[in-house]
């Protein structure tokens, strides 16, 4: 199974995303941890990306494709993946379409996260208090919401026409967002 999870910043795709991949077999990919491994490492792709990550802008579609698509492609040819963090945008929804349809790598089914914006806000201030990332901080994070809601929120009118698309509740607690994904799945709990 090919599973895609999109959502706003502070939804959960990580923690959900994780859990997931686990409890179905799936390998998990998610773009934003692929990212601060490149930066982390001093790579030429970290090097280009980290301006965007700490403005909160998406890093250019070429930078994210190069990264995602090829573990993409392997996962499907194996287990199965778990995606969370990409497509951010309806082109990059487009641009991977084409080759995930030749590799046989298309996602089974979109999952979106949806959490109220204060919640958001809340998680994400929670979280900076925990983790420190330099993209958690108030001007970086009004960003990143205002560009959901421009680039990335069009993806759920994109995934419904396409039939794939589940809409999850997740402004509740972690153990019951991962029940009802599991049933949406139809996966027994
Ligand atoms: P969040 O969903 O909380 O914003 P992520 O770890 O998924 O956290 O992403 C962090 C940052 O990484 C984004 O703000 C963006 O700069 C970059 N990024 C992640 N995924 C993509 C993508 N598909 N396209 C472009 N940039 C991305």
């Amino acid at each position: 199974m090919n599973v895609l999870l999109i959502g706003p910043p502070g939804a959960g795709k990580g923690t959900q995303g994780e859990r997931l991949a686990q409890r179905l077999g799936l390998a998990h990919i998610a773009a934003g941890d692929l990212l601060r491994e490149e930066v982390r490492a001093a790579t030429a792709v970290g090097r280009e990306a980290k301006a965007y990550i700490d403005r909160g802008d998406l890093v250019p579609d070429a930078v994210i494709l190069d990264l995602v698509l090829p573990r993409v492609v392997a996962a499907a040819a194996d287990s199965g993946y778990l995606l969370d963090g990409f497509p951010r945008s309806v082109p990059q929804a487009q641009e991977a379409r084409s080759l995930a349809n030749r590799a046989g790598a298309s996602p089974d089914v979109v999952l979106y996260l949806d959490v109220p914006r204060d919640e958001l806000v809340r998680r994400i201030l929670a979280r900076a208090a925990e983790q420190g990332r330099s993209d958690d901080n108030p001007a970086t994070v009004r960003n990143r919401l205002a560009i959901f809601d421009e680039v990335t929120k069009p993806l759920i009118e994109y995934y419904r026409g396409r039939g794939l698309l589940r809409v999850i509740d997740a402004d509740r607690d972690p153990d019951a967002v991962t029940g009802e994904i599991l049933s949406a799945l139809g996966v027994a709990q």
